[in-house]
């Protein structure tokens, strides 16, 4: 599109050949070190990125202080940036609709995945969530635009925003607070594969749910018998889908909080599992036991007092934040994905799981086939999975898929 005569050009940002292959490569993340030249030009603008000779190679979100110097909005010129985000946030909605069944939460805009650098949303029934990654997104006139298209798009009666004080350091923008930003509304209950949850964006819980693991619920669920044990299980996501498939559930994790919210979302499901456990299975008549402990030490306590169960679940938070942590993420993997192996009966189902982004999926298959001959366990691959397609992965950009899921039958 060529620029509209009335619109005033669009500051310049120069790259080095290196900036400029990786463009060309279909990624859209410039570092600051392959940047030649962004001299004058304001943080958080909107700017043209050239190549080392003047060429335009598209349009993109400058930052002028995070490693990540330039986002790419679109490889042609964009005359109006608040045009384009509206266009986009449309698009991200109309894509759920198509690719979401039976969930009333989902990430409505995940960041690059959708083409909007720095945004992320989420729905929780009828509140979303939003948070802020990049300079260019927290201008006024921005978070306005973006509020008022998912208003109109998705009639939510409150918007709260969750705000990552780390990240707004990095990227020097003010301390901001997380909270209500339209409306009144602070909790709801949605509901997930038949599983219904609380949301609530009020002090203390406000992390909200692991959406991304959504349509690995209900594999999970597919496959789960008999005793199961949801190891890292935060509000039960794992543990409330097994309910109801399972004859005996226990959730663990160390967080108080977040067991109390399980248990509140237990007692919401009862309801549904007891008119299931009357029809003479005892499938989700028992309780669920919650048990607030270390999982590294609850695991090796139970394999020592050769506890076993037909279902274990692990689901950890990303033990590799940097590649620098990669060989103590997966000595920590290891660990605790062999002791599982030794603690399932035969015909056991692990279903294990990778949030790292610096542990591939090569890596995390190498690893648990080390940890099945080390437990002298055969193990056939039920399913490789990766995230719910509400948070879509780019092809050319590999930082946009982090999740594994594997789920392993063990004989
Ligand atoms: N399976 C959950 C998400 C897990 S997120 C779901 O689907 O909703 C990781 C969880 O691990 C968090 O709840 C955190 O409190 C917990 N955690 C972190 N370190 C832990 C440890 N050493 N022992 C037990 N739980 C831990």
């Amino acid at each position: 599109m060529p620029p509209s005569p009335s619109a005033p050009p669009l500051p310049k940002v120069k790259l080095a050949p290196r900036g400029a292959e990786r463009l060309k490569s279909g990624h859209v993340w410039v570092y600051r070190s392959d940047v030649a030249d962004a001299d004058g030009v304001a943080p958080g603008s909107v700017v043209t990125v050239t190549d080392s000779r003047g060429k335009a190679l598209g349009t993109a979100l400058y930052s002028s202080s995070s490693q990540i110097a330039i986002r790419l909005l679109a490889p042609e010129h964009v005359a109006d940036f608040r045009g384009l985000l509206r266009q986009r946030i449309a698009d991200a909605v109309a894509y759920r609709e198509r690719v979401v069944r039976d969930s009333s939460a989902y990430r409505v805009i995940f960041s690059e995945g959708d083409f909007l650098p720095g945004l992320i949303v989420d729905r929780y029934n009828d509140i979303l969530t939003l948070q802020i990654l990049v300079q260019a997104m927290d201008a006024d006139l921005v978070r306005e635009t973006v509020m008022s298209e998912l208003t109109e798009r998705l009639s939510p009666a409150s918007i709260v925003e969750r705000v990552d004080a780390r990240v707004r350091e990095l990227e020097s923008l003010p301390a901001r607070s997380s909270g209500l930003v339209q409306g009144e509304k602070t909790s709801t209950v949605f509901a997930m594969n038949g599983v219904q949850f609380i949301y609530d964006a009020t002090e203390g819980q406000k992390t909200g749910a692991f959406l991304d693991q959504r349509e690995n619920y209900a594999a999970a669920a597919q496959y789960g018998h008999g005793e199961a044990l949801d190891v890292f299980c935060y509000q039960g996501g794992f543990a409330l889908h097994l309910a109801s498939r399972c004859t005996q559930v226990t959730g663990v994790d160390s967080s108080r909080p977040a067991l109390e919210v399980a248990e509140r979302n237990e007692a919401l499901n009862r309801e549904t599992w007891v008119s299931r456990a009357s029809d003479g299975t005892g499938v989700g008549k028992n309780e669920i036991e919650w048990i607030e402990a270390n999982a590294f030490d609850l695991l090796k306590d139970f394999a020592a007092a050769k506890r076993q169960y037909d279902t274990i679940v692990l689901d950890p938070p990303a033990f590799a934040k940097t590649k620098r942590d990669l060989d103590a993420a997966m000595r920590g993997y290891n660990e605790i994905n062999l002791r599982a192996l030794k603690m399932l009966r035969p015909g056991g189902i692990l279903v294990t799981c990778s949030c790292s982004y610096h542990v591939s999926q090569a890596l995390f298959l190498e690893m648990l086939a080390s940890a099945a001959a080390d437990a002298h366990r055969t193990v056939r691959v039920l399913e490789v999975r990766g995230q719910a397609k509400d948070h879509p992965v780019l092809l050319n950009v590999p930082e946009t898929s982090y999740l594994k899921c594997v789920i392993l039958s063990v004989s």
